[in-house]
Parts: structure tokens; C-alpha cells; sequence
């Protein structure tokens, strides 16, 4: 029987597990935290968590729109942070815990503490030394710190400090205009706190779809958020406050300060490179489509390749990894399929290609993009925000790859997902029904515009 030992258990860690448990393999996982790691106890399900109540403000507003009335009114409701922090707290538990049942029931085996290897394929546990045929490294990254602006847990704050805090800033300010920095300020803008976002480039989300980031740029500034461009160099506490000062000299005081300046992966100390395992200059671990580093019977996935940093890549990762281990049908790594979201109101989901990748690859396309607030079921739920945009291929009409800004867009966007990973074409998703009313009626009246972009001239480049 095939000994595999994986080294973290996070999604790039525990989806594995799981995977070649099916497949038949004696599985050990090592993790010093919890089971779902980062993703579960610090990213993804926190976040998310307090981003839920924050988009239900949003609902709450519009209340009065939707004829739901109170002596009141909506303004008079008002967040408890201690509350929405002992929600996430909760929650937290109860997932890492169904993921351990699940993991622990199909059979592998969970060592608690630090793992480091001591041979390419031994590892060890405190006193414990085990040896695999192969090692999973799913060791995923922390938040990158500057020595100017050190986290002290109570206002200056890196995301994993947020979740402890018992009320809401007076006044936060987002150091990191990317995806988690966008996602956090939007969500406490929501929840009450005065937000100012320091952003390095002109827009938030620079690596997004142009229209979709001056869209939510747009959004931030009418619910009164305050963005200043530049870059920010430190952070000191000052009296019951903080100021952030930026490269160029200004300063900006505030309640507390996140620090959303990204990641590093957790891939020092632990006999990696000792073991011949090639990283690159900022720490990932080197790996290629099917997940294998350098040395024979090694793989790695997630975070600490730097490929990208989602929780579903990382578990994808590991999966790969798993099927070539174990000798079934290996699927490698495709990038160009992968769906992701920005978690603001509204929702930023992307699938495939951008425009810019489009262009800069020279590829012939043809765009068609409609606003939901022409679509029934939005002006019924009262959502006036956001926009479809698909991309075709004008010589073979595949959906080459799309973007919905929505309420629920990391929802609707699976369709489109479907459709970039099974190469459909604009057609074959314009015949599939949509449900009358349905937000999603929209994909396909775009798809439909697409109809016919075989036979018209070549737009891209
Ligand atoms: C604020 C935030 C929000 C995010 N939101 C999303 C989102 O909405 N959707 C999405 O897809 N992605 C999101 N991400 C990204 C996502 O969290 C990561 O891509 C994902 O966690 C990567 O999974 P992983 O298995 O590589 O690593 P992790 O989830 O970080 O797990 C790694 C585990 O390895 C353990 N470990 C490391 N070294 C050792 C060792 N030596 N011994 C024992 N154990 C060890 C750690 O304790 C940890 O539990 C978000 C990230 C952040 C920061």
C-alpha cells in the first residue's frame, strides 16, 4: 500500500487526503494548527463570515425600497462586532471540526505539531520520524509584515488580528488596494466603520477588469469611503490612534490600521531546501502542472507555490498531485479555467481569460456586456448594480471567458465556469434555459448577442 504523507492541512492539504484515501493510500497529515488550516481558521471562512452580515446591511437598506417599513427604520440597526466575531469564531469551530470528522472517518491518519522533512521523504513530529513513497507540502503562507508597520494585535493589524476585536473601528484604514485589502474595507465600510484605503495604483483592484474595478471604486467613494492613492511606508501608534505615513511624507491618523500588503510563504526552517527542493527567490516552492518539485516523489500544492493563491486552486493542486501519485487519469493544472471572486458589494466573479490577456495574446474576440438592472428579477429584488460581460472567440465561438458584478455573482458565475472548462460556444450556452425571471437570464441574453460572431469581422487586435 502507498504511504502518503502530507505536511499541512489546509484545502491543498486535506482535499488530498481525502482523494487518495479513495484511491486506496495509507494517509498521515501533519498539521500544528487546525484542520482546514488558514483557509478555514484565518481566510476564507472569517472573512467571508463578516462580509455575510456586512452585505445583509446592504439588504437592510433597502428595506423601505422593498415596502418593508418600522417605527425605527434601517438606520436605527447597528452592528455589534463582538457579536458578528463570536459568530466567525463559531463557525470556525464547527468547520475545521466537520473536516477533521470527515478526514478521520475515511480512515487517515492526524498527527498534531510541526512537521519538518529530514530526508526527502521522512518527516518528522516531535520525537516521531515517519517515512512515506510520497510527501504532500501544503505548508500555505502568512501575512507579509513591513518592519515599519508591525502588527501589535490591537491597531495595527495584519487580517488575522481582525476577528479578535469587541467593537468596530472608529476609523479603519486599509493599508493594500488588492483583493483583500478591497474586500475588508468594503465590508467594514458596511458594518459602520469610517474607512480610508490607501491604494498604490489609481484604482482598487488594479488586476481586475477595468470596467468592474472603477465600478466598485465608484461604489467605495458614494458609501462615503475615502481612498488615497500612494504607498504607504509605516505605521506607529500615536496617542488612542494610529498614523499611517506614506513614502511621499503625508500622513493619514486613524482608529487602527490593516495591513493587507500580502502574503509569504511558510517554506523556511523546515529542511526544504536541505532536502534539494528548489524554491524560487521570494521562498515558493518550485512546482510544475501536475504538482512535483524537484525531487522525485516530493509534490506541493497551494499557497506556498505562489501559482494562485485560492483555496480551490490549492485543493486542485493537491488532487493532481494525489491522482499522479497514485497512477489515475492526471488532469494537469489549467489556469485558464479557473473561476475566482472578489467578496465586495457588489461581487467581482471572474472565469478564463481577461480582456487584457485577450489582447495581449493577440486572440480574436468579441465582447458583449449587459447591466443587471435591465434584467426583471433584479429591478424585483431591488438591485440597480452591476453587469455581464462575455468574452467569444470570433473564429470558433468558444466562451473564452467572462465577468459578472453582482449580488451572488461567485454564484452565477459557475455557469459561465461551465462553459470555459467544457469549451462550449457562445450558442450552446445561449440555448440552455434560463429561468424566467432569473438573474442568471442575463448570461444568456449576452451569450445570445454573442450569436453570429463567427461570420463578423475580427475585433480583437
Ligand atoms: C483574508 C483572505 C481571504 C481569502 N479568501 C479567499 C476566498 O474567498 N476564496 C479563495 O479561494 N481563497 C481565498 N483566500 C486564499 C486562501 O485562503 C488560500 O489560497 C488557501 O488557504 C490556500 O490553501 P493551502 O492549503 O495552500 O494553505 P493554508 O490554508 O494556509 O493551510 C496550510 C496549513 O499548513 C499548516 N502548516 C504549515 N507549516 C506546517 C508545519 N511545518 N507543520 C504542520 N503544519 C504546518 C498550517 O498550520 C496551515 O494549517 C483568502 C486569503 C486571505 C488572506
Amino acid at each position: 500500500m502507498t504511504h502518503v504523507v502530507i505536511l499541512g492541512g489546509g484545502p491543498g492539504g486535506y482535499e488530498a487526503a481525502l482523494v487518495a484515501r479513495k484511491a486506496g493510500a495509507q494517509v498521515t497529515l501533519i498539521e500544528r494548527h487546525g484542520l482546514g488550516g488558514n483557509a478555514v481558521l484565518t481566510d476564507v471562512v472569517p472573512s467571508k463570515t463578516v462580509i455575510a452580515t456586512a452585505e445583509w446591511r446592504t439588504i437592510a437598506e433597502r428595506a423601505p425600497e422593498l415596502g418593508i417599513v418600522g417605527d425605527a427604520g434601517p438606520a436605527s440597526l447597528r452592528v455589534d462586532l463582538g457579536a458578528v466575531n463570536a459568530r466567525v469564531k463559531s463557525l470556525v469551530e464547527r468547520q475545521s471540526g466537520d473536516i477533521e470528522a470527515r478526514v478521520t472517518g475515511e480512515g487517515v491518519r492526524v498527527v498534531r505539531g510541526e512537521g519538518r522533512l529530514v530526508g526527502p521523504l521522512t518527516l518528522a513530529v516531535g520525537d516521531e520520524e515517519i517515512t512515506a513513497d510520497a510527501v504532500l507540502l501544503a505548508l500555505g503562507a502568512r501575512p507579509r509584515v513591513l518592519d515599519s508597520a508591525m502588527p501589535d494585535g490591537e491597531r495595527i493589524l495584519s487580517w488575522n488580528d481582525l476577528y479578535t476585536l469587541e467593537e468596530l473601528p472608529e476609523h479603519l484604514i486599509v493599508v493594500g488596494s488588492g483583493v483583500t485589502g478591497a474586500e475588508f474595507a468594503g465590508a467594514y465600510r458596511l458594518l459602520g466603520s469610517e474607512v480610508t484605503l490607501i491604494a498604490s495604483h489609481d484604482r482598487v483592484l488594479p488586476r481586475e477588469d477595468p470596467e468592474a474595478s472603477a465600478m466598485l471604486t465608484q461604489v467605495f467613494k458614494d458609501r462615503g469611503m475615502t481612498l488615497v492613492g500612494g504607498r504607504a511606508a509605516a505605521a506607529r501608534r500615536e496617542g488612542d490612534g494610529v498614523v499611517v505615513t506614506l513614502e511621499d511624507g503625508r500622513e493619514v491618523a486613524g482608529s487602527h490600521v490593516l495591513m493587507a500588503v500580502g502574503s509569504i510563504p511558510n517554506t523556511e526552517g523546515l529542511g526544504l531546501e536541505e532536502a534539494g527542493i528548489a524554491l524560487d527567490e521570494r521562498g515558493y516552492i518550485k512546482v510544475d502542472r501536475v504538482s512535483r518539485t524537484s525531487v522525485a516523489g516530493v509534490y506541493a500544492a497551494g499557497d506556498c507555490t505562489g501559482v494562485l493563491p485560492l483555496a480551490s486552486v490549492a485543493a486542485s493542486q493537491g488532487r493532481i498531485a494525489m491522482a499522479h501519485v497514485l497512477g489515475d487519469a492526471v488532469h494537469p493544472l489549467e489556469l485558464a479555467t479557473v473561476s475566482s471572486t472578489v467578496f465586495t458589494a457588489p461581487e467581482i466573479a471572474t472565469v478564463g481569460a481577461s480582456e487584457a490577456e485577450l489582447r495581449e495574446r493577440g486572440i480574436f474576440y468579441r465582447v458583449e456586456r449587459l447591466d443587471l438592472a435591465r434584467n426583471p428579477r433584479a429591478k424585483m429584488l431591488g438591485i440597480d448594480q452591476g453587469f455581464v460581460k462575455i468574452f467569444g472567440h470570433t473564429v470558433t465561438g468558444l466562451v473564452l471567458g467572462a465577468v459578472i458584478v453582482g449580488s451572488r455573482a461567485s454564484e452565477h458565475i459557475f455557469a459561465l465556469s461551465l462553459a470555459v472548462a467544457n469549451h462550449l460556444t457562445v450558442d450552446q450556452v445561449a440555448d440552455a434555459f434560463t429561468v424566467y425571471p432569473s438573474l442568471s437570464g442575463t448570461t444568456g441574453e449576452v451569450a445570445r448577442r454573442l450569436h453570429g460572431i463567427r461570420e463578423s469581422d475580427p475585433q480583437g487586435v
